[in-house]
């Protein structure tokens, strides 16, 4: 038997109606998997949160976090609730979360699913990579700092750090490690993507690079511009399998990448550290479509079986593996019938539908 403890944040917008349908699949797939136990606990944080009680996340909230085994959180931030400074509260409170939980790499698939419509013409040979980006420093690493020196000149401060780009760039090989057969044409290989020609940072960021993937012979590594990278991601996005890199520039292909396999609803991630995870959909609350049951919960669900992944590896649990692989298969085989078609696919499933079609598909594998 195993139990873990888990997290989970339903926050804003549309995030308690994906928390919702992926807890209807988990509860589901652990009537499947009866050897797994999952203590769900949910807990209030975010903008709602702030605008009631002038805190995003609670510090008893952030201590369960950090006692738990897992996070899920659905979504956080809304665009009318703003601090005093006139920011926003989700970017706040998502660094706050990261910084203490030390989750340095943040793990986007970019997996085209069979059945899954793709606006290129050129994602025919299949899409399959990972883009890692870290997590805590690069650009972002003066977030909450930066300097407007008399309303004439601002400026933020690009950080990269031999510890910072070691750990990710050393998860990045293990990941390819663990990837074995993928892409398509079997090979593993890790990409840098940077901009070493131009900055002392980004260079440092490729010399790191390249000392860590002498550790890893029987993986292949190679290196690209992220101006060139992000026109490979549309001409050639089936050569690709891992690519790492800095915090901002992730941060912008995470995005390019969740476009060309079927939108930000279907995009789910994952944040790593050494001792905590937190998994969430790459999108945001989309407060237009609140409240409405026409929100796509796939990017949550797969981040549940992110989440189930990563337990199975972390604590060589083959009964999270086998929860995982079923949500993962499940979905797969769904999107491939055409059964999960939400708004955002050009179709007319629910929020809930989705959730009750992988239920039900799930049940009938019994
Ligand atoms: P954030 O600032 O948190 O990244 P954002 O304003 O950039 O949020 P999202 O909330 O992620 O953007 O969404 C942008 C748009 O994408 C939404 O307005 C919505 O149209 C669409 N979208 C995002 N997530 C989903 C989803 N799960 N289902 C359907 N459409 C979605
Ligand atoms: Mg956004």
């Amino acid at each position: 038997m195993s139990t873990y403890n888990i997290v989970t944040l339903p926050g804003d917008g549309i995030g308690p109606e994906c928390l919702d349908a992926t807890l209807h699949v988990l509860q589901a797939v652990l009537e499947r998997v009866p050897k797994l136990k999952l203590n769900l606990s949910r807990h209030e944080a975010g903008a709602e949160h702030y605008r009631k009680h002038g805190v995003a996340i609670p510090q008893p909230v952030l201590d369960e976090c950090l006692a738990a085994d897992a996070v899920l959180l659905a979504a956080i931030g809304l665009p009318d609730v703003r601090k005093p400074d006139g920011t926003e509260v989700q970017p706040e409170m998502m660094m706050g979360l990261r910084r203490a939980m030390g989750l340095y790499a943040a793990v986007r698939p970019v997996k085209l699913y069979p059945g899954v419509a793709s606006p290129l013409n050129t994602a025919s040979q299949g899409i399959d990579m990972i883009i890692l980006r870290e997590n805590l420093e690069g650009l972002f690493a003066s977030f909450g700092g930066g300097c407007l020196l008399n309303d004439t000149v601002a400026s933020d401060t690009l950080m990269i750090t031999r510890e910072g780009t070691e750990r990710v760039v050393d998860y990045a090989f293990r990941l390819a490690e663990k990837r074995k057969g993928r892409p398509s044409d079997g090979k593993r290989r890790v990409t840098c993507v940077d901009k070493a020609n131009v900055f002392r940072s980004f260079a440092f960021f490729r010399k790191i690079f390249l000392e860590v993937a002498q550790r890893y012979p029987n993986i292949e590594s190679d290196a690209a511009y992220v101006d060139a990278m992000s026109l490979y991601m549309v001409t050639e996005p089936s050569q690709w399998d891992v690519l790492v890199m800095e915090n901002q520039f992730g941060d912008i292909l995470s995005d390019l990448g969740a476009a060309i396999v079927g939108g930000l609803g279907l995009a789910p991630s994952a944040e790593i550290g050494n001792a905590h995870a937190l998994f969430q959909p790459s999108h945001g609350t989309a407060p237009q479509l609140t409240g409405k049951n026409v929100a796509n919960p796939i990017a949550t669900i797969l981040s549940a079986a992110m989440m189930l992944d990563w337990l199975a590896d972390r604590h060589a649990d083959e009964h999270a593996r086998e929860a995982s692989q079923l949500i993962e298969s499940t979905v797969a085989a769904l999107l491939s019938q055409g059964m999960l078609k939400t708004a955002d696919q050009g179709g007319n499933v629910t929020t809930s539908g989705v959730a009750e079609a992988i239920v039900d598909a799930i049940a009938a594998q019994g």
